[in-house]
């Protein structure tokens, strides 16, 4: 494959190589389950799907591994104030970005590891930076000592000497610069016992202990949003790289993918601004295969505008996409006939030159199969959305152009394409989408093959009085019959 990523600390696009052939291990930041989820959320877990499915369709298997934060300062002040406990808060907010996840198609991960199932690793890891001089003990709590490492700041492109520290004074950190990776115990907090007194984990420990456990010390991709490279991901790195030895014993991961953040009216969403918007509030608005569409439909590090203008685009470009597949596939009479119809093509077609979609458009010679190569090709260089969806409406534009034609090797060809196109975006409304009922199709089927063929019969022997009754009372049941030169087609209204 030539697929090409965007790396954060290399700041370059380079060609990516799997630390083990034919395998791809990749950690995701997953929630702070402290509140129901919000649409930059599933920005964030919809770039990583488009990914992941990417590297599968490539023939590679991907560990993808996507925490869940289910212990932090907010879930323990939200529990409080809901009257209820971090446990039962944490469940239920775990159980809404599940659902809401799912609800856009994003795959679940391969792992998905919890905070409070993996302290003895933190613990563990704790020992290993206090032995080698990068942590050290100050009032309960346990800090990283950020001068040690003098890598500090590779990733997020910063001198160690201009950051701006916390503000508040913390009792045991030595260098306003340093961090906790364990916090002493609060009155009423929950809490675990380590050598360094009662306390619990801090957030960057945790993802570096989760990591390190299910990819190893050095592992292919680590991604989140953009606003993790500071402090987050660069404290987990210099965790992970200070446990594993210092600089000389590898970088904690190969690429640094972040994604770009969503915005509305032109400012950052977010919680603290109020202008979020809850991923339950967005579906009761549209549909979620627009939503997914309109999350993936701009390159993954750009920002992204949300309002409900722009969902209007996408839901129609996404319709424009739908319709022809749905149409198409009832001309040909379903997409195992389509498929099989298509295969004969692709026999047929040959090779593929050289050449662009644009290029042979203007020659009129597109086939469905330059259309794929040039969908891949975007989608290898550093997943550009925008040329891949370019492929995909030249597919759509082409296969309109032929629906009239009714039943041909042609339109199957198109259908075909598009619709791999679209399971690699996640959008194929026959696989990944199929409409409410969906299994009902055959026993319909059947049962409106009788009718017509009673309609049929009723018109052969000039009984129009019964073959009108029976497209009217069909009618009235939301089924549209269509004479056409093939014979009688159905669909529902
Ligand atoms: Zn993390």
């Amino acid at each position: 494959m030539g697929l090409r990523l965007y790396d954060t600390r290399t700041r370059r696009v380079r060609p990516f190589v799997p630390l083990r052939p034919g395998h791809v291990g990749v950690y995701v930041c997953g929630p702070t389950v402290q509140s129901p989820p919000h649409v930059g959320h599933i920005r964030t877990g919809l770039a990583f799907d488009l990914l992941r499915r990417w590297l599968t369709q490539s023939g590679l298997s991907v560990t993808f591994v996507q925490n869940v934060t289910d212990i932090d300062d907010k879930i323990i002040i939200n529990a409080d104030q809901a009257g209820t406990t971090v446990w039962e808060l944490a469940t239920r907010q775990t159980r809404a970005f599940d659902e809401a996840y799912r609800a856009v198609g994003v795959l679940p991960p391969t792992i998905s590891p919890l905070a409070t199932g993996h302290i003895p690793e933190m613990l563990e890891m704790i020992s290993v930076l206090v032995e080698r001089g990068f942590a050290y003990p100050g009032a309960g709590s346990v800090w990283f000592r950020v001068g040690a490492f003098a890598d500090y700041g590779a990733l997020s492109h910063q001198r160690p000497a201009s950051m701006h520290p916390s503000p508040e004074a913390e009792p045991g950190k030595a260098d306003p610069r340093d961090f906790a990776l364990w916090k002493a115990v609060k009155p009423g907090e929950p809490s675990w016992s380590s050598p360094w007194g009662p306390g619990r984990p801090g957030w960057h420990l945790e993802c570096s202990a989760m990591a390190g456990k299910y990819l190893g010390g050095v592992f292919d991709i680590h991604g989140g949003g953009l606003d993790l490279v500071f402090p987050h991901h660069e404290n987990e790195r210099a965790q992970t790289v200070c446990a594993a030895g210092g600089p000389a014993g590898g970088e904690m991961a190969n690429y640094w993918m972040h994604i770009g953040l969503l915005t509305t009216g032109g400012t950052k969403m977010s919680k603290s601004l109020g202008n979020s918007f809850f991923v339950t509030d967005a579906l009761a608005a549209v549909r979620p295969q627009v939503l997914r569409y309109h999350l993936l439909s701009a390159h993954y590090r750009s920002s992204l505008e949300y309002s409900p203008q722009t969902l209007d685009e996408s839901g129609a470009a996404h319709d424009r996409v739908e319709t022809f597949v749905r149409n198409a596939l009832d001309i040909l009479g379903g997409p195992a006939e389509a498929a099989a119809l298509a295969g004969t093509e692709a026999g047929l077609a040959g090779s593929v030159g050289p050449g662009t979609v644009a290029g042979a458009a203007a020659e009129g010679d597109l086939t469905p199969e330059l259309v794929w190569s040039e969908f891949a090709a975007a989608m290898d260089d550093d997943l550009a959305i925008g040329r891949a969806l370019a492929a995909l409406f030249g597919a759509v534009s082409r296969g309109n152009q032929v629906l009239s034609k009714a039943h041909s090797r042609e339109l199957a060809g198109w259908v075909e394409v598009t619709r791999r196109m679209l399971t690699v975006l996640g959008l194929d409304p026959v696989e990944q989408w199929p409409t409410a009922g969906a299994e009902l199709r055959p026993a319909l089927d059947s049962v409106m093959g009788i009718l017509l063929d009673l309609r049929s019969s009723a018109r052969a022997r000039r009984d129009y009085t019964e073959a009108d009754s029976i497209r009217s009372r069909l009618a009235a049941s939301g089924v549209v019959i269509e004479d056409t030169p093939e014979g009688q087609r159905w669909h529902l209204a």
